[in-house]
């Protein structure tokens, strides 16, 4: 029988792709492939690999006769016309589970450049100041942060804030029975979401994106949160309705944001980002060395299983 044909159309690792091979697999690296030329090979493809920048489209999956798997090295689905790819019977899969420990870790970062102002006095330190005096921060110990999503980066979220010596309050509905004793037993309470937003210093987000979620954090949410508290967003940006952020900021009914997800990528405005208590970051949640190596590797080992499995 003939080797299996997968086309990779976005940079992915080395070993990712040494190990495609070694698995016997005929594999086109092509990761700047355009729109056109994907249309006009994938008829010959039983695989497609992609990372965010290929948009596997109705089109694709239509000329894409001999599909499948269609592979996402990384998370977020919204560049595949997943229901489509469904009721073709093509699978799709992707490795939320190797950026967990990256998003998290950017989240903590992100919370601890806020409490200690690290990126505006880099700023002005880089701009000829000294404002020891102006910058008073805040400790971590004893705050308490309010996580919205218990999954994956949730759950980890929690574990490195309970090491700083941080309350938790978690709200997830959809949370099985098991995992909330769980999270109860090592030191984390759920919560209804109006009781998190009144309790927390930092409300962090991570959640999925779907109907339900969208603009879940809004002008009466905002109006919930502490005078002090801070929004921190790894999630996605049309989970948070940005206006509402910009005008809580402005009108100090929050006192700032640190985020990494935006409504719009790039953000088509500057308003929110401009503020002095707004960090941000490009979308960086899972650019490490160590998610672009495990996403790969988790992949390809998941695309032979399906294969094998013949299903
Ligand atoms: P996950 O599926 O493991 O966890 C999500 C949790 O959210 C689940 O426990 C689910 O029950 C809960 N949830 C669903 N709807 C909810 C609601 N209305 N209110 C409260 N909780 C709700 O997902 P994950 O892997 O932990 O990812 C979390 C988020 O992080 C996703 O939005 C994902 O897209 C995002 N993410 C961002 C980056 C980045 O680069 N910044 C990278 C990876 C993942």
């Amino acid at each position: 029988m003939d080797a299996f044909r997968v086309l990779v159309c976005d940079p992915i690792s080395d070993s990712g792709l040494e190990s495609l091979r070694k698995g016997g697999l005929d594999v086109s690296n092509d990761p700047t492939i355009t729109p056109e030329e994907l249309i006009k090979k994938i008829p010959d493809y039983e695989v497609i690999i992609v990372r965010s920048r290929t948009k596997v489209t109705e089109d694709v999956i239509a000329a894409g006769s001999k599909l499948k798997v269609i592979g996402r090295a990384g998370t977020g689905l919204d560049n595949i016309a997943v229901k489509v790819a469904n009721t073709a019977g093509i699978k799709v899969i992707n490795t939320p589970e190797a950026s967990v420990e990256a998003v998290a870790e950017l989240a903590l970062g992100l919370m601890l450049s806020f409490a200690r102002k690290i990126t505006f006095a880099t700023a002005s330190m880089k701009g000829g100041e000294w404002l020891k005096w102006e910058l008073m921060g805040s400790q971590l110990k004893g705050k308490t942060v309010g996580v919205i999503g218990l999954g994956r980066i949730g759950t980890r979220v929690s574990e490195l804030c309970l090491a700083f010596g941080m309350k938790i309050n978690a709200y997830d509905p959809y949370l099985s029975q098991e995992k909330k004793q769980l999270g109860g037993q090592r030191g984390v309470e759920m919560v209804e979401l109006d009781t998190l937003l009144l309790n927390s210093d930092y409300v962090t987000l991570h959640l999925p994106l779907s109907p339900e979620t969208r603009h879940l954090i809004s002008a009466p949410s905002f109006s919930k949160m502490k005078k002090s508290a801070c929004l921190i967003n790894t999630s996605r940006g049309e989970i948070v309705d940005e206006k509402a952020l910009l005008e809580a900021i402005k009108s100090e009914s929050i006192s700032g944001a640190a985020l990494d997800v935006f409504e719009v990528e790039p953000p088509a405005t500057r308003e929110l980002i401009d503020l002095p208590s707004v960090i941000c970051t490009p979308h960086i949640g899972s650019q490490t060395r160590e998610v672009h190596q495990s996403a790969a590797l988790i992949l390809v080992e998941k695309i032979y299983e399906t294969l094998s499995s013949g299903s």
